[in-house]
């Protein structure tokens, strides 16, 4: 096939662009560590983990190994009245990871289908309860948790276009977001738009749902964590349920494996996804406590009405056991402290820049926030003449790199990235 590109734009439709005058994008011929191989021969050092997922690189020989070795038995098999070790394998391995209290784990295919299963969940708690009129969600603005119906209805408002479905999407509550940065002192008002929001509608939200601490597609904000655990502890005072869709920051991208241990807080429900296969395969998993499971399960109906077909797909499961195993059999924690640390030497100083509003890094996470929105199409192409792939959107130039990265690899794609955004 020598027309990859124009039988692309003539019949793919890429994400978030037009089908008529779409955003140019780039042939792969392959993948591996950090690097992205071009069909031209082009090398570019990756920033992005593939949207946040391939925390171990491309082509790992143990990831690789996983899938081989699962594919010799079966690559699938229903998960309706059959089980099989790969499920339950990666079962055990997240129960001895995720806050303690979550026990009970379901399996899906995407993240989105995470968030729709977690929102489901919730309602059927309070359905079980008879608390009908509790059928309402509680976020907070600039988040994001997915492109399928009830998981957009909690994105922000104005970045997930909800005017153009007025009428359509279920109006849920927003407050705005934490006002309070992750290192700034804790301003104990930041709670407060919650707090007066849940006192007058608790009894019609059935659970807040948001993104512990790092807010990711919705505007790559890092917040407080004691917003997070004042607004735990509001959830608990008022008899709502608390969803943390840790999707994005989830296995250690923050420098916790999960970004609710900032707060210490065991969410009722939790939401995985992205990396959990390390960029393999597409697979989440939504947790719960027993008390929410235990609960649907004595309602009428007394069962969660929910089984995606590969719903415990073995070949997802098998590699996102393999990719956990990875993270343990080195010091992850320590080596998100070094990504960290390379960031705030060699990025940080941007702020300077004239172009440049903001720079925020946490962990594994460099986010500079440009005055003005960047040209996607323009910006990208310098990216790629400079040998390095990182993919903005809005006003937000960030990296997110895979954990592998090395110091050398890191400070050139910082470099190059600074080199094209000081033109701004
Ligand atoms: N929740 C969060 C926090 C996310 O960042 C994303 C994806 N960017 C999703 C949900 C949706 O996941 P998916 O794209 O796998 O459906």
């Amino acid at each position: 096939m020598n027309n990859i590109l124009g039988i692309d734009k003539e019949h793919l439709w890429h994400p978030y662009t037009s089908t008529t005058n779409p955003l140019p994008v780039y042939s792969v011929k392959a993948a591996k560590g950090c690097e992205i191989e071009l069909e031209n021969g082009t090398k570019l050092i990756d920033g992005m983990s593939s949207w946040w997922a391939a925390i171990h690189g491309y082509n790992h020989p143990a990831l690789n190994a996983a899938v081989e070795e699962q594919l010799k038995s079966m690559s699938h098999i229903m998960f309706g009245g059959l089980t099989h070790k790969p499920a339950v394998r990666l079962a055990e391995s997240l129960l001895k990871i995720v806050p303690i209290g979550l026990n009970k784990i379901f399996y899906s295919d995407s993240g989105s289908v995470a968030v729709e299963v977690a929102m489901k969940m919730a309602l059927q708690f309070w359905h079980a309860k008879e608390k009908f009129k509790k059928n309402k969600f509680l976020t907070i603005r600039s988040g994001y948790h997915g492109d399928t119906w009830n998981a957009m209805s909690v994105c922000d408002p104005d970045t997930g276009m909800h005017s153009i479905w007025s009428g359509l999407l279920t109006e849920q509550f927003f407050v705005d977001r934490p006002n309070c940065r992750f290192n700034e002192e804790w301003d104990a008002k930041d709670i407060i738009p919650l707090q007066i929001l849940l006192e007058k509608h608790h009894d019609e939200i059935a659970a807040i749902i948001l993104e512990p601490i790092v807010q990711g597609a919705g505007g790559m904000w890092f917040y407080h964590p004691e917003y997070l655990k004042k607004a735990f502890a509001l959830s608990r005072e008022l008899d709502v349920l608390f969803i943390c869709d840790e999707i994005a920051t989830g296995f250690g991208r923050t420098g916790k494996m999960f970004a609710s241990e900032w707060a210490g807080i065991t969410p009722d429900i939790m939401c995985l996804g992205k990396a959990i296969t390390g960029g393999y395969l597409s697979f989440a998993v939504t947790l719960t406590t027993n008390a929410v499971a235990d609960t649907i399960s004595s309602g009428n109906p007394d069962c969660f009405m929910h089984g995606p077909t590969y719903m415990g797909n073995p070949l997802a499961c098998a590699v996102a056991f393999a990719n956990i195993e990875l993270l343990h059999s080195y010091d992850w924690k320590n080596n998100i402290y070094r990504i960290e640390s390379i960031l705030k030497t060699e990025l940080a100083e941007t702020v300077v820049f004239s172009g440049v509003a903001d720079v925020r890094i946490l962990g594994a996470i460099g986010v500079v926030e440009m005055k003005n929105p960047v040209n996607v199409a323009s910006i990208q192409k310098e990216f790629v003449h400079e040998g390095v792939w990182i993919r903005p959107f809005g006003k937000l130039v960030y990296l997110m790199p895979p954990y592998i990265i090395s110091d050398d690899e890191l400070v050139f794609l910082i470099h190059k990235m600074k080199k094209v955004i000081s033109k701004f």
